[in-house]
């Protein structure tokens, strides 16, 4: 008799992918390549991706995840070239791996003459390409991200961003980085000013770390009304009935992520995607959230799924699909993905 897992093509299957951040999505051969020609053209003095990152280590934690950023890949992806070679790569990744719907995230940077909203238009152009040209079933949207880090004044301006592009392209706004930076309430008003734009999704970093799971935070991020929340790992009892009660509220659950970077104890059999999935009143939905750190595609969290929880090919395609519920990607995008995914 064939395994769950072996019955299903999960890499067939099509699915959705909504919470990735683009700088954690892009492969260690791609990083290489961008490395390659920047070495060559005397552009960098930073050490080969390949060594800094060695192909097969993914436990990264809390402590070393951010650093590998804010010292590392942002000062190699740190040009309008890199930014578009790399955006297009990880498309094509994502597209190769059977996923259909992607909604991308990035927090807006200024990269030497590029202004932010600039970059954001480079990400947007490389988007229109790749789907003008590829012909991959992948439809992207972009999700802007405020840092943990941001002034409020950095919060407001990355409100406006999402305020300055068309809803059919800048679908949401996300909150993360560091959970162990505390002061967030200082973003209450790019939040609020976030929710008052019409349309657009909310999206928040929830409890990932133990520090970040306090009641008071948990109370305050709720209190913004995201229409979906990423990790969701520290929740108590109070939190958890709050989710429940709202009805119909995403989560975007990193299964890989959380058990290599040790966000979680235990192993797989032990992630919280275990007392969601059934849950009645949300929706759970599998994502990777770095899979260029973490080195686990879209399909290989559906074989996690379903060889550590026993899911059927039957719920694994229902998981897929329950996720149109819950992109920000708008009315006309849910019926090509309902055709697309029955
Ligand atoms: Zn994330």
């Amino acid at each position: 008799m064939a395994s769950p897992e072996e019955a299903l093509d999960v890499k067939a299957l099509p699915k959705i992918e909504l919470h990735a951040h683009l700088s954690g999505s892009i492969s260690r051969q791609c990083l290489h390549e961008v490395w390659l020609r920047k070495k060559a053209a005397g552009e960098t003095d930073l050490e080969d991706p390949l060594v800094v990152m060695p192909p097969g280590k993914h436990d990264y934690d809390l402590k070393t995840f951010f650093p590998l950023f804010s010292s590392y890949i942002y000062n190699l992806v740190n040009d309008e070239w890199a930014l578009t070679y790399t955006t297009t790569r990880v498309l094509q990744d994502f597209a190769d791996d059977g996923v259909v719907y992607l909604e991308l995230r990035t927090t807006p940077r200024a990269l030497g003459p590029l202004s932010k909203a600039d970059y954001v238009r480079r990400i947007l152009d490389a988007i229109a390409a790749f789907e003008s040209s590829s012909g991959a079933r992948l439809r992207t949207r972009l999700i802007l991200s405020v840092d943990r880090r941001n002034t409020p004044a950095q919060a407001l301006e990355v409100v406006d961003l999402c305020r300055a592009f068309p809803r059919a392209q800048v679908v949401g706004i996300d909150l993360c980085g560091d959970p162990a930076r505390g002061g967030i309430e200082a973003l209450s008003p790019a939040f609020e000013a976030a929710r008052a734009v019409d349309g657009l999704g909310m999206t928040l970093h929830f409890a990932e770390a133990e520090c970040s799971g306090s009641e008071a935070e948990l109370d305050l991020l709720l209190g913004w009304r995201p229409d979906r929340i990423g990790h969701v790992i520290h929740v108590g009892e109070r939190a958890r009935r709050a989710i429940v009660e709202r009805r119909g509220m995403g989560l975007e659950l990193c299964l890989s992520c959380n058990v290599h970077a040790q966000m979680i104890t235990g192993g797989f059999e032990a992630h919280h995607f275990g007392e969601w999935w059934k849950v009645d009143g949300c929706v759970p939905v599998l994502c990777t959230d770095d899979v260029g750190v973490f080195g686990s595609p879209l399909s290989n969290e559906y074989r996690l799924v379903a060889q550590h929880f026993g899911l059927t090919k039957d719920d694994c395609c229902k998981l897929a699909r329950k996720a149109i519920d819950v992109i920000f990607g708008g009315e006309e995008e849910k019926e090509r993905l309902r055709k697309i995914m029955w």
